[in-house]
């Protein structure tokens, strides 16, 4: 199961990548993080709208708490320090999409430091990547630019809340990168803070890669990919992006500090500008905002609501079901897929359902595009099929026909067992009777196994499952064949 990665760096063996990443996670409450306008986003333009968070000269900006308690979420489920006394800063800076020329965000006194995500990489070994930091701030409009040459500009987003996450350069390759988003997307949304819809834009990553020769003990020149929505983009992006730089470096020239973005249609990275340096921004902080207070109190009550984390459930879905790292990373990843994976196996011991749910049930639902609530193969159905197969009732090939057919129309296993006949014939005695007739009927391909010809073992079985029309017990064939035939 687990994904093979080829990387570029395999090509290249005298360099390393250093990838640190910042990721504007879009936060999922009722109102905008300074005012009461509506933080639905919807599809009409400009209509949760208010004089602060188009920023009217003269109003006055109230912080939102449910936006401090997301961020105390945010930091309890990183292991982050969490500031006592944070504050909020003005990132000044010209565009039509924010009305008041300056962002609402941190600067020095960010609400949470130091945090840390563990990833699961491929071969099931973890690691850890350092935050530097979680703030809080708020989001921009919209610029909208018609087929015609007008602009327009949609400020429904302007002051909608976000968690600007910001890694350490402790990602080393595009494997790690999406094992590091898909972690944190995962912990977001069991949080309960964000949809983490990349899509939508409610996690949006900007990469920042450099790369350097091994023995180099200084960080290469990064350049950042910015706003890429899928994994897919991402995982594209980022391999052009460091072969991009290597042969820059390779064929004498320099890397130049800037931001590009991916063009999806001619798969590269394209510059989109050079990288202003944080004195360009004039940050001071917010004489309107007060200082942010948070109680020892507060977070020892936050802590007690939250719920199961993607770290604890890894740990938890190992233990309790003696499932793989791997295995229990891909559940975690997807909640609904877990819950199933779980009330199936409350109904049933065999260890096999784990491969069944990962390889069948993910397949039949991708190839067929449908969620686990439209799958009709509920988890009693499921169970019930492990336990057909534990029990040596039906092979592993009814088992694959049934699940078909109950994935089609939702009919009970046990029933398509007895109506179709798909019981196991286990019987030695008619077995060795089949095997006999085989053997009997292709004297030359006996001939040819016996001198060494160890492939036409397949031949025997293949016969042998047609004979029984597939319900043959594998176990009982082979062993029948290895015994006429050694
Ligand atoms: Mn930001």
């Amino acid at each position: 199961m687990a994904e093979e990665t080829k990387s570029i760096l395999d090509l290249y063996p005298d360099y390393r990548v250093d990838i640190g990443i910042e990721v504007h996670v879009q936060l999922d409450t009722k109102s905008k993080i300074f005012c009461a306008s509506s933080n639905d986003q919807t599809e009409t333009t400009n209509d949760h709208i208010c004089e602060v968070c188009l920023g009217y000269p003269g109003t006055l900006p109230v912080v939102n708490k449910k936006v401090i308690e997301f961020a105390i979420k945010a930091a309890l489920g990183t292991q982050s320090k969490i500031t006592p006394r944070c504050t909020f800063a003005r990132k000044h800076y010209f565009y039509p999409d924010l009305p008041k020329n300056y962002q609402t965000t941190q600067d020095n006194n960010p609400i949470c430091t130091e945090g840390k995500v563990v990833i699961t990489k491929a071969d099931g070994t973890e690691k850890t990547i350092r935050l530097i930091r979680i703030h809080m701030e708020e989001d921009a409009g919209k610029n909208i630019h018609s087929q015609s040459g007008e602009s327009f500009v949609d400020f429904n987003r302007a002051g909608t809340p976000l968690l600007e996450v910001v890694s350490y350069p402790d990602i080393e390759s595009t494997e790690e990168v999406r094992a590091y988003l898909k972690k944190l997307r995962a912990l977001v949304q069991y949080l309960g803070i964000s949809t983490g819809n990349m899509e939508e834009g409610s996690f949006r990553a900007d990469t920042n890669i450099s790369v350097r020769k091994k023995n180099d003990p200084n960080l290469g020149t990064r350049c950042e990919l910015k706003n890429i929505n899928s994994f897919k983009f991402i995982s594209d992006a980022v391999e052009y992006e460091i072969e991009r730089q290597i042969q820059l470096l390779e064929s004498g020239q320099k890397v130049i500090q800037q931001t590009r973005l991916w063009d999806t249609k001619n798969k590269e990275t394209r510059p989109m500008r050079s990288k202003e340096e944080a004195a360009d921004y004039r940050y001071f902080q917010d004489p309107d905002l007060p200082i942010i207070e948070i109680s020892q109190a507060w977070i020892d009550q936050i802590q007690q609501s939250l719920p199961e984390l993607p770290d604890q459930k890894l740990k938890r879905l190992q233990d309790q079901y003696g499932i793989k790292s791997y295995e229990a990373d891909i559940l975690i990843e997807d909640r609904e897929l877990a819950h199933y994976f779980e009330s199936t196996a409350a109904h049933t011991q065999n260890a096999q359902l784990i491969n069944w749910v990962l390889r069948d049930v993910m397949g039949y639902l991708k190839e067929h595009k449908q969620s686990i609530a439209e799958f009709k193969i509920t988890p009693e159905k499921l169970a019930q099929l492990m336990n057909l197969l534990a029990k040596g009732t039906i092979n592993n090939r009814a088992a694959q026909e049934i699940f078909e057919l109950v994935a089609q129309d939702g009919s009970e296993p046990a029933e398509i067992v007895k109506a179709k006949g798909l019981e196991q014939i286990e019987d030695p005695a008619a077995l060795e009777k089949i095997i006999k007739e085989i053997i009997d009927a292709n004297p030359d391909n006996v001939a040819a196994y016996k001198s060494g010809k160890d492939k036409l073992f397949g031949f025997f079985v293949g016969q042998a499952m047609q004979k029984t029309k597939g319900k043959g017990n594998p176990q009982v064939i082979n062993d029948l064949l290895k015994k006429y035939l050694g």
